[in-house]
């Protein structure tokens, strides 16, 4: 969008009366007067949501019991749900299982990839990774014997250190903190030709940036339901193993439910032939129920549409900080430039802390993070056009009135 020193608070209401996606806000409960641009971190609750669990614990649970794995195919719902985000992600429905968490998704997935480069003995990533995916890395590492290396470097840098010491290149899409998304496509490429393998974090993208990762060749990946899927607090994650990786090796979380035959309890593992030996134990019935239908309101919308709108959304962000903000000491950490940016914005700001718990405090949510960061994430499926006005018109009220300035908002609270 181009500079516009015309927007005001009406275009924009005109501009939320012609959003191809303005149906699906009603699909959600949303406070009123309430202004959510933390979604990515924890997205909202879709109504669907609540009926779901009403019908699966009472109707499923409550009333079939155990018959429930058969009779409501709960069996099946790591694969039918993983097959559901492989669309929104570019791959094969057999390529992707829902399982559990994104830190344990990460270990069994890095695992894999390190045991099919066995003369190579690094990982490449970059000291601004999400910081559990650098974590479960040196715990794998430890647990090999500390033959393996955790490489940190620049990420504006990092094509220039694949050699042929890397086995795996593993990255996040994008940043958690700054937004900045790399081009997965170019960076897949690049690995693949000095024989490295890629394991790609897509936390902060599905759902939110269209992606095909067969395209761009993809090895293994890994994402997380509660964001912009719209799962439910802690909602299981994801991953993906392309097909030809599948049947080489197992991963080392050899769980019964990742065996072959479960039900016929043989003392010995045998994985299963194809994405399902990356199940480990019984999986969440309950949370997958809430998780699959903020997935299946996702693949109800475009994803280029939800793309266009989610940039959309993040220019306007910038532009009215800049143009009605200015001069209050924020600095925009995020890339100006499409190509490089995911869905949200982030701000330097020296009271980045207290500024964000007075936003909090006057109904619009975002988040913090250390040291300085105040961060906002448009999520294109509930949000308006005018709701970015409004934050916008919050925020600077709280800055020219030194808002932030008391005591309450400096308490450092234990979840940021
Ligand atoms: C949110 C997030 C995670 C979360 O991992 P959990 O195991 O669900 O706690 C992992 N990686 C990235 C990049 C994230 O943004």
């Amino acid at each position: 969008m181009p500079h516009d020193a015309l927007v005001s608070r009406t275009t924009l209401i005109t501009r939320d009366a012609a959003d191809p996606l303005a149906r699906f806000r009603d699909l959600f409960h949303m406070p009123d007067d309430l202004i959510y641009l933390d979604g990515n971190s924890l997205g909202p609750l879709p109504k669907r949501t609540v009926e779901r669990m009403q019908q699966v614990v009472q109707d499923e649970w409550g009333r079939l019991l155990i018959r429930g794995w058969t009779a409501c195919d709960w069996i099946n719902a790591p694969s039918r749900i993983g097959g559901k985000i492989a669309r929104l992600i570019g791959a094969h429905p057999d390529e992707v299982i829902c399982a559990d968490s994104t830190s344990v998704n990460l270990f069994k997935t890095l695992a894999a990839a390190l045991a099919l480069k066995p003369g190579r003995h690094v990982i490449l990533s970059t000291p601004d990774n999400f910081p559990t995916d650098l974590y479960m890395a040196q715990g794998l590492i430890r647990h090999l014997g500390g033959v393996h290396e955790l490489r940190l470097v620049d990420g504006e840098r990092i094509e220039d250190h694949l050699n042929d010491q890397v086995a795996v290149l593993l990255l996040t899409h994008v940043n958690y903190k700054t937004g900045r998304m790399y081009d997965l496509a170019h960076l897949t490429q690049r690995a693949h030709a000095c024989g490295a393998l890629t394991l790609w974090d897509l936390a902060h993208s599905t759902g939110a940036v269209p992606m095909d990762l067969n395209g761009a060749e993809v090895d293994f990946a890994v994402g997380c339901g509660y964001k912009y899927l719209n799962g439910g607090p802690g909602a299981p994650a994801y991953l993906f193993v392309a097909r030809r990786w599948q049947p080489v090796f197992s991963q080392p979380l050899s769980g019964w439910m990742g065996h072959a035959t479960p039900f016929a309890f043989d003392p010995v593992y045998e994985p299963a032939p194809g994405i399902g030996r990356y199940l480990c134990g019984t999986p969440p019935i309950l949370s997958m129920a809430a998780l699959e239908c903020g997935i299946d309101l996702l693949l109800d919308a475009d994803m280029q549409q939800i793309r266009a709108k989610s940039l959309a959304l993040t220019d306007l962000f910038i532009q009215l900080v800049e143009m009605r903000c200015a001069g209050y000491g924020l600095e925009l950490m995020t890339p100006r430039d499409h190509a490089i940016r995911g869905s949200q914005v982030s701000f330097r700001h020296p009271q980045g802390y207290a500024l964000m718990q007075a936003l909090i405090a006057a109904g619009v949510i975002g988040d913090f993070r250390a040291p300085d960061i105040v961060r906002f994430g448009f999520a294109p499926l509930y949000l308006r056009f005018v709701d970015v006005w409004d934050a916008v018109d919050r925020m600077l009220h709280i800055l020219e009135a030194r808002a932030w300035d008391r005591e309450e908002f400096r308490q450092v609270k234990q979840v940021t």
